[in-house]
């Protein structure tokens, strides 16, 4: 599988070449927007990690050029922790996920695995499972049409576990999406949340049940029918 790094850091980047490296991917890496469309143009890549602040420009703008000329390929961004603007205008954008500096190496290459995984790539602005819908952009939860009041955290945590349905998601990785909207996020509050999500998706036929996993965290998945 083959990569394309585009980090302007020369540490960093190297770091991380290095660490998808050992974990078997093929890392190509460039410091400017110019040199990833001058390679885009001619090698197909399996998977794009891209900073936002770039010497020559915004990766956003990167992204949006790339995914308008049908690119499809899975894009990640490296994001600051405090541009939680810059993720949501990612999403929006056509990315995938994104990564906040400072990470781990296991993280990223687990995070690359699961874009691999993925089938079709990229996403829509409507996720769905079971007979919820959300719509990505208006922030509106519906379930057969009818409107889902929600607060807008769990709005944003319902985001991220239909981002991943049918896969766990761990606590962590949630408590990080949610940081922003609320800076003492203490794992407590994360179960308070689900378990009022709960309750909210429980009330209507949604067809979808979050998981509790001790320890690792939560997965929404399609209820049984048998159940
Ligand atoms: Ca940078």
């Amino acid at each position: 599988m083959r990569i394309l790094l585009i980090e302007d850091n020369p540490r960093l980047a190297e770091l991380v070449a290095k660490g998808l490296g050992t974990a078997g991917f093929a890392v190509d890496s460039f410091g400017t927007i110019t040199e990833a469309e001058t390679t885009l143009a001619t090698v197909t890549y399996h998977v794009m990690v891209l900073d936002l602040g770039l010497p020559d420009g915004d990766g956003l703008d990167l992204l949006v050029r790339i995914r308008r000329r049908g690119f499809v390929l899975p894009v990640l961004l490296l994001t600051a922790r405090d541009g939680v603007g810059d993720r949501v205008r990612g999403l929006d954008a056509g990315a995938d996920d994104y990564l906040l500096k400072p990470f781990a190496m296991d993280e990223l290459q687990a995070r690359i695995r699961a874009l691999l995984r993925r089938p079709g790539a990229s996403l829509g602005a409507e996720l769905n499972c079971g007979r919820l819908v959300l719509d990505t952009l208006s922030r509106q939860v519906t379930v057969e049409g009818l409107p889902l009041v929600t607060s807008k955290r769990e709005t944003d945590l319902l985001e991220q576990l239909l981002r991943r349905s049918g896969r766990v998601v761990p606590k962590r990785l949630l408590e990080d999406g949610l940081y922003s909207f609320d800076t003492d996020v203490s794992s407590n509050s994360l179960e308070a949340m689900v378990s009022r999500l709960r309750k909210r998706l429980a009330s209507v036929p949604s067809g979808v049940t979050i998981h509790t996993l001790r320890g690792v965290g939560y997965m929404l998945a399609e209820e049984d029918d048998a159940a």
